[in-house]
């Protein structure tokens, strides 16, 4: 099977979180308050993630300066037991908590919504949890959980979903609630790039795994010429090329110099190869498996 580039970043990037909670369940902030905040750190759209609330974005008058796009996070237990917190993105109707996480993930699924496995460490998944079910994505880092307990790190099981399913996507969010006890907030967030900031362009582009995930520093540019990837960035200290397993190979020193130019050979046979950049403080960013 000939494997193609994933990324196109000769567009614009938007910056977004896909995970937000409001005054509409147990968010501190109402949606005009989370958009000007979020506004003013330089985001372009935030989807409404609220527990079990069928949002409708789209029909929402009020005018704000971002885009707001839909979506609604699910918890519960499945058929084995397991407990899991799943995001859903997408214009969703008549999901009801009283019918229940599968009856709910399924709904999800039927009216087209990408599905993620919110913060797995968190939620205490197994790595044979991420595969029970069709994630679209995994989120590998959640903000109100590095505040909450530290457990803010999915990388090991977006590794098992890879393993399983070479297409699945990463996340880093904040699942913001901006209450008492709950403070965080512009801690992950991903980069899109697309034409232009509208919910169908958003969208497409998030579905084509288009976007990168970030604690910090910033991807600029990414081709790749059949061989290299070639990837322009803000000052990072570290840049690695990751694959299944122990596969890698890295860029970078300990020394304080700082990269913001290189080249990777990108190896087709690999299940999978993202792209991972650290900046001088320890934040990183990732892309999806570069290749589909
Ligand atoms: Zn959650
Ligand atoms: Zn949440």
């Amino acid at each position: 099977m000939v494997k193609t580039f994933r990324y196109d970043t000769s567009k614009q990037w938007y910056k977004g979180n896909t995970h937000i909670h409001s005054i509409a369940s147990d968010g501190g902030k109402s949606f005009k308050e989370l958009a000007e905040l979020y506004s003013s750190a330089g985001y372009n759209f935030l989807f409404r993630t609220d527990h079990w609330i069928n949002s409708n974005a789209e029909n929402d008058m009020e005018q704000y300066p971002l885009l707001w796009l839909d979506g609604m996070e699910l918890d519960g237990q499945d058929h084995t037991g397991a407990y899991f917190h799943v995001v859903c993105l997408g214009r969703l109707t008549g999901i009801r908590n009283e019918a229940g996480f599968e009856a709910g993930l399924h709904s999800a699924q039927q009216q087209g919504a990408l599905i993620i496995l919110a913060h797995p460490h968190w939620s205490g998944n197994s790595l044979e949890d991420c595969v029970r079910w069709p994630f679209n994505g995994v989120e590998v880092y959640n903000h109100v959980c590095h505040w909450l307990n530290g457990k803010s790190n999915g990388l090991v099981h977006w590794d098992a979903a890879l393993n399983h399913n070479p297409d699945v996507l990463a996340f880093s969010a904040d699942d913001t609630h901006l209450r008492p006890g709950h403070p965080g907030w512009n801690g992950g967030w991903i980069m899109v790039n697309a034409g232009e900031c509208t919910m169908p362009a958003i969208i497409a582009a998030i579905r084509g795994g288009n976007f990168y995930s970030s604690c910090g520093p910033e991807i600029q540019s990414m081709r790749f010429d059949g061989d290299e990837l070639h990837i322009t960035t803000s000052p990072v200290r570290f840049a690695r090329i990751v694959g299944p397993g122990f596969r890698g190979d890295r860029k970078g020193s300990f020394d304080g110099h700082l990269i913001t130019n290189f080249s990777f050979p990108v190896l087709t046979e690999w299940q999978y190869t993202y792209l991972e950049i650290e900046d001088e403080q320890g934040r990183r960013a990732w892309t999806n498996n570069l290749l589909k």
